[in-house]
């Protein structure tokens, strides 16, 4: 099924400010809610639909991706998009990978419905690492070893927080829903348990290594693999290698930010590369073969016509940088500066002045300035 516009989503235009994105998905949303529509299977689609477009659209990075590359912008990198477990709304891809949305929406109210009653505590938290890269580099690709300071698994107690490894016990507060409820005017309010923070278990003798917590600070080094094609804003997720869940909980997932910094020759756009390069005043005149710099290391050969102007563009096929999921290789625009010589011998002198000379005597308006001021002159009369 192919996924639908984001902006269709939310019912707003494509231009529409972040107020006006806001006021959409809220007006979704609250036409959308499971709790005014239970054994409405389209809705909750509908819904979980709205929740991951306004998890884009709200966030001016994500949505700037979303408007270049479509929902291509969020589509696992290596990591795939496996479903995790015991997320209940939100669960497409990417929505469930931030802070849930509801969370600033509808705070409490929402906290019976989403994980459909279960403990959600326990899973690690997603983590971001700013990758920096050049744009060599984005154009072949790399491998590369990131230090991510990370919590892992405790090895004294695999993870579970008993010391010893031992069995935890279920939490006589909630009796191991890891939820208590509470009443608040009309509405029955559930709440994290305070006893056991939400896990349901409780520990009697906590693990000495990671206090109970099953998991401990540690620099994980992690190899990546930076497909070539990458952008600004590109994101790369690593399923699971986020931080270790508390007391054996799933791990939370990690994405790479990447930021490709700025060449001091091209300019990128997309797949194209763009890059001014300067050329003689004669050669410009009078035509001719010149080499050009590649992003791949190389050079490159363009000829150019007799008579070129400063600005003229010429297009080298195929070198600039590769699309990210395959579809090619873009084009390198070259646009050429024409150079007015300086610090002239007497020789040169002599000779720009006697061509000075014949170009006034022969034609004046073979040169295209006097061209185009006589026709706007002309056209004015006419
Ligand atoms: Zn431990
Ligand atoms: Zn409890």
């Amino acid at each position: 099924m192919s996924k639908r516009d984001f902006y269709d989503v939310l019912g707003v235009s494509k231009g529409a400010s972040s107020d006006e994105i806001k006021k959409g998905y809220r007006k979704k949303a609250k036409e959308l809610h499971p709790d005014r529509n239970s054994d409405n299977p389209e809705a909750e689609s509908q819904f979980k639909e709205a929740n991951e477009a306004y998890e884009i659209l709200k966030d001016a990075e994500k949505k700037a991706a979303y408007d270049r590359f479509g929902h291509a912008a969020f589509e696992g990198g290596m990591g795939g998009g496996g479903q995790r477990p015991g997320q209940g709304y939100g669960g497409g891809d990417f929505s469930s990978a931030f802070s849930d949305v509801f969370d600033d929406l509808f705070g409490d109210f929402m906290g019976g419905q989403r994980g459909g009653g279960g403990r959600r505590a326990a899973r690690g938290a997603d983590l971001r690492y700013n990758l920096r890269i050049t744009m060599e580099d984005a154009y072949s690709g790399l491998q590369k070893t990131i230090n991510v300071p990370t919590a892992v698994a405790c090895s004294d107690c695999d993870g579970n927080g008993a010391e010893g490894g031992a069995e935890p016990s279920t939490c006589p507060t909630c009796s191991g829903m890891g939820k208590v409820r509470a009443q608040q005017g009309f509405f029955t309010v559930e709440r994290t348990c305070p006893t056991c923070s939400g896990l349901g278990q409780i520990i009697k003798n906590p693990c000495k290594s990671c206090g109970g917590q099953g998991r401990v600070e540690r620099d994980r080094a992690l190899n990546v693999n930076i497909p070539a094609g990458v952008e600004t804003g590109t994101r790369i997720r690593l399923a699971g290698e986020g931080e270790a869940g508390m007391r054996g909980g799933p791990p939370g997932d990690l994405y790479i930010f990447v930021e490709v910094q700025a060449h001091e020759l091209f300019e990128r756009d997309g797949t194209n590369l763009y890059c001014r390069v300067p050329v003689s005043m004669s050669k410009a005149a009078l035509g001719g073969a010149i080499e050009v710099p590649t992003i791949d290391g190389g050079r490159g050969r363009v000829q150019i016509p007799a008579g070129s102007q400063s600005g003229r563009q010429m297009r080298l096929r195929s070198k600039g940088m590769p699309a990210l999921r395959g579809g090619g290789t873009g084009d390198m625009f070259i646009e050429l500066a024409v150079e007015t010589p300086v610090n002239l011998t007497s020789r040169q002198k002599e000779l720009l002045k006697e061509f000075e000379d014949l170009s006034e005597d022969n034609n004046p308006e073979s040169h295209s300035f006097f061209s185009s001021v006589k026709s706007f002159w002309d056209g004015m009369k006419g």
